[in-house]
């Protein structure tokens, strides 16, 4: 954001009393100009702009086949198919154009949508992405993915968008609508894990409390005893890493620290650059680890690529021992909802086996958090598997259908994985 809106005039010449901005995640199409939201759609009788958070799982055969009816697409992301069926509906009224388009949608998302002075935000039916409304003391309101956004605009929380509702803003009031009957929970569990920042509220929990609940059952369910102290790997892991330390009753101390100047390593397109960014964007504390045995908690293990680097950072700086915890279960199964990690082909576990991984991130221990152990921290009491959860990186289970995903799903799937499943897990990828 910092980097579009960098001096007083770039925000100063923005006029108006609506606005939707967003910060680009990328899960589908390329990082191409092109593929940047908000989208902005000008036709002769209106003009309509949108945002859109999560996956679209379907967005491939849809598109085909709107390609073979003539429509022409000007990105490749999955997020333009709104706009063309909400334009090709039949529907007499732009909500009921809004509700027949979204019907037709299947996987994560939530989308904000500005219509001349109309606002909307849609909630997929099963609610893997967070949409809240927040209200100004003068009246106004604003929607967004994470209340934190709200603390920092100064609007207080009013509620969340539910599962299969959109929600319509107009003239200082707003109208809740539901476009679907068929709807449940399955909150993205990774949401908690890593995604949302510690200041957010989901589903009324705070997310810095799920995080440090995760790390209090961990030292439960994986104690190391012998262990000098606990540090955490900022930001993400800070939290479980103190909760874990108060359980355990070690010292919590700060072993490593961030350059607040660096982006997320993650979402670099490369190895190499993953790599490179890992390296610039962590140091080790030498005169806290050396000569320590060190618990290093991390909220969890994509591909492997952050954790290896860390221990090796730590062994460096003269750590005696490493104990890596993770704060969330093995990451075995890809993810569809928009979480970007849709192959298994990147997943060290669906390839490695526990000791394996460890093995390879050069650690002296290593140990994860269990399935119920994850659930029970997050606290959310749903009528829905899981409580309403989403854990398919985890169990395997797809709550949605999974579309366009599918084949490529089964025919990578690794030894680790059928093993994994075949267990008893349930299973729901065949949707
Ligand atoms: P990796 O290096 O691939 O094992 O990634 C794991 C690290 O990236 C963890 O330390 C997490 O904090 C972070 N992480 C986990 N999942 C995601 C995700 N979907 N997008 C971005 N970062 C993630």
């Amino acid at each position: 954001m910092t980097e579009v809106f960098n001096t007083p005039e770039s925000m100063t010449k923005l006029t108006g009393d609506y606005a939707l901005g967003h910060v680009r995640y990328a899960t589908d199409g390329n990082n191409i100009l092109r593929n940047v939201q908000p989208f902005v759609f000008r036709f002769h009788d209106q003009k309509i702009s949108f945002a859109h958070n999560g996956q679209i799982v379907n967005a491939k055969s849809l598109r085909n086949q709107l390609e073979d009816q003539g429509a022409v697409f000007n990105s490749t992301s999955d997020t333009e198919l709104l706009i063309h069926l909400i334009r090709r509906s039949p529907q007499p009224t732009f909500m009921e154009q809004l509700k027949d388009a979204l019907r037709q949608l299947e996987g994560g998302f939530t989308f904000v949508l500005m219509v001349g002075n109309h606002i909307y935000g849609a909630v997929d039916p099963y609610s893997f992405r967070p949409l809240v409304v927040g209200q100004f003391p003068d009246g106004g309101y604003m929607l967004a993915s994470e209340t934190c956004a709200l603390d920092v605009c100064g609007a207080e929380f009013v509620r969340e968008v539910k599962a299969g509702e959109i929600i319509h803003f107009h003239e200082e009031e707003y109208d809740l609508i539901s476009y679907t009957e068929n709807t449940t929970t399955a909150i993205e569990a990774m949401e908690y894990v890593y995604f949302a920042r510690p200041d957010s509220n989901i589903a009324g929990i705070n997310v810095h409390t799920a995080r440090k609940n995760s790390g209090k059952h961990l030292a439960e369910e994986a104690s190391a005893p012998e262990a000098d102290i606990v540090i955490g790997v900022p930001n993400s892991s800070l939290s479980a890493a103190s909760g874990y330390a108060e359980a355990s009753g070690l010292p919590y101390e700060m072993g490593l620290v961030k350059n607040q100047y660096v982006g997320r390593s993650f979402i670099q397109p490369t190895q190499a650059l993953r790599d490179k960014a890992v390296r610039m964007k962590l140091s080790a504390v030498r005169g806290v680890v050396q000569g320590k045995s060190v618990v290093m908690v991390d909220d969890s293990i994509v591909r492997g690529t952050t954790c290896k680097r860390i221990v090796r950072l730590l062994k460096n700086a003269g750590a005696k021992e490493v104990h890596v915890r993770i704060a969330s279960p093995l990451f075995m199964f890809p993810s569809f909802y928009g979480i970007d990690v849709s192959t298994s082909s990147e997943l060290i576990a669906a390839h490695k086996t526990e000791d394996e991984i460890r093995e390879y991130i050069g650690a002296d221990s290593l140990s994860y958090l269990s399935v119920d152990g994850l659930v029970d921290a997050i606290g959310i009491d749903y009528d829905a598997p899981y409580n309403g959860l989403c854990m398919e990186s985890f169990t395997g289970y797809y709550p949605a259908p999974i579309a366009d995903f599918k084949e490529r799903y089964l025919e990578q799937l690794t030894p680790l994985q059928e093993a994994f499943l075949d267990k008893g897990k349930q299973v729901n990828h065949a949707k």
